[in-house]
């Protein structure tokens, strides 16, 4: 194999919505790839019928595409080492297991499921460490292999470990790494389905793609020295490893669903950036320094290395990426922003709003919220007052500090008489027009202002009033007014 090309690949497997974990996994492969020049591949690995999940590839494949992570072979678009489904390459796997039949590499199991939970069992109550197979089918002879033929049994194959010596691989993340070979089970490459395991799928698929470089999570570390056993049994050189860190969560435990969302496509919908996301997930177990945080997609490429993957496990910080993620929103553009926030107005504003929403209104919002929110969705939620005919509060949301109901409804009334007059109804206008009122009601400017803010957004935070109470228009805001002033007014 010619080790300069580099070819990578990223091996999902079906089973559900990838987990940031996986999605991690490809950015490092597609990072190493763009980095060197060289290729990086979509396999996937579906030979575990029963784990398949519908809806699960597509959600694969979303996640890389949203986060433009584009692949050189693979789904959709094929390649000279296809096909890319694992599914559609049994007969390669079953030439290859013959092979190591063939070569004394590998035997054929009959040992029912019974058979072995019955050993599995009989193990844990001698306190033996228990183990996944006791070899009993390694040395049959011809004549009991026969008899279990006879008996119409579709025999499993297993793959010979060396009963002794040991396996020694190099991690290019953690050095070499050595198992004793009796630590190591005799796996089972062909089930009875006919379908390989992923140990010989992977492999076998590994050499033919012409992978140069294997780099996953380190839940797979003890794949390896198997995998390594597999290489030599057929005689070809292995690709280089390297075993990504694992992530966990703030408690210290894996990462999980109990850590609030783990799935690619849920920031998406909590409306993270694809470019923040990506910048987090890099940050996962690889760093340039101990101070650079913010990295473009082209920094990434130029600048990473394996030998910057960090050795020790990544803590998934959620607050990290919530800073991080307001930080990409305050540096876009108004029309950049915009545009990413239309998609999320419309979708998420409450269903009485008018669609579609106008961009042209929606444009006067956007500066008014870009140093408010740190997430797309934030924008429905925080700023779903400007769009609705009228927010929903309670009446004493209205009395702020200091204030009393009647001293609320004074002001109110005040501002709802003297509104009507302004001939623009801009930011200075309204400005000192308001604050000329206060200081005639003698009222400190907040005690006026805050019953204001309630009764034109409906909340006590809001982006500036006066830029406010700019875009609602004068109409809106004196129709607002006059509900809170019937909200106060005994009936
Ligand atoms: N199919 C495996 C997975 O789901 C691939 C592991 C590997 O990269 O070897 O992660």
């Amino acid at each position: 194999m010619n080790k300069e090309e580099v070819r990578v690949r990223f091996a999902p497997s079906p089973t559900g919505h990838p987990h940031i974990g996986n999605i991690r996994t490809a950015l490092f492969n597609w990072l190493f790839a763009r980095h060197s020049g060289g290729k990086f591949i979509v396999r996937i690995e579906d030979t575990d019928q029963s784990r398949k999940v519908e809806g699960a590839l597509e959600s694969i494949l979303d996640s890389l595409k949203w986060l433009g992570l584009d692949w050189d072979e693979g789904p959709e678009i094929g390649g000279e080492y296809g096909p890319y489904f694992q599914s559609e390459r049994l007969d390669l796997y079953h030439k290859h297991v013959q092979q190591l039949l063939d070569s004394g590499h590998a035997y054929k199991c009959y040992c029912s499921s019974e058979r072995l939970e019955q050993m599995r069992k009989e193990m844990a109550e001698r306190k033996e460490s228990v183990r996944s197979y006791d070899r009993h089918c390694r040395n049959l002879s011809a004549n009991e292999q026969a008899k279990f033929e006879s008996e119409g049994i579709t025999p499993i194959i297993r793959f010979k470990i060396p009963l002794e010596g040991e396996t020694t691989f190099h991690d290019l993340v953690r050095g070499d790494i050595t198992f004793q070979n009796t630590e190591l089970d005799d796996i089972v490459l062909m089930k009875s389905d006919g379908y390989p395991t992923y140990h010989l799928a992977n492999i076998v698929d590994d050499h033919f793609m012409k992978i140069s470089h294997v780099m996953r999570a380190d839940e797979w570390l003890s794949s390896t020295p198997r995998h390594t056993l597999l290489y030599q049994a057929f005689g070809w050189e292995p690709p280089l490893f390297a075993h990504l860190p694992m992530i966990l969560g703030p408690d210290k435990s894996k990462l999980s669903k109990r850590h609030g969302a783990t799935a690619v496509t849920e920031f998406q919908e909590q409306g993270y950036l694809p470019e923040a996301m990506l910048n987090f997930m890099a940050l996962l177990g690889w760093s340039l320094d101990d101070k650079t945080e913010m990295f473009s997609k082209v920094d990434l490429i130029k600048l990473f290395s394996i030998e910057r993957i960090s050795k020790t496990a990544a803590v998934f910080n959620h607050e990290k990426l919530q800073w991080m993620n307001g930080t990409y929103l305050r540096e876009f553009s108004h029309e950049e922003l915009l545009s990413r926030i239309n998609p999320i107005l419309e979708t998420q504003l409450p269903d009485t709003v008018n669609r579609p929403i106008s961009k042209e209104y929606a444009s006067q919002i956007v500066p008014l919220i870009q140093e408010r929110i740190n997430t797309l969705t934030e924008a429905a939620t925080y700023a779903d007052f400007f769009f609705v005919e009228q927010p929903e509060y309670e009446a004493s949301l209205l009395i702020g500090k200091k204030m009393t109901e009647e001293s609320t409804l004074r002001a109110l009334k005040a501002s709802q008489e003297i509104l009507p007059s302004l001939h623009s109804f801009d930011h200075d206008t309204l400005e000192n027009t308001l604050r000329a009122k206060a200081d005639e009601l003698g009222l400190k400017a907040g005690q006026l202002f805050s019953p204001l803010r309630a009764a034109c957004t409906g909340r006590t935070a809001s982006p500036g009033l006066f830029e406010t109470m700019a875009v609602l228009g004068k109409e809106r805001c004196l129709k607002r007014i006059a509900v809170a002033i019937q909200k106060l007014e005994p009936a």
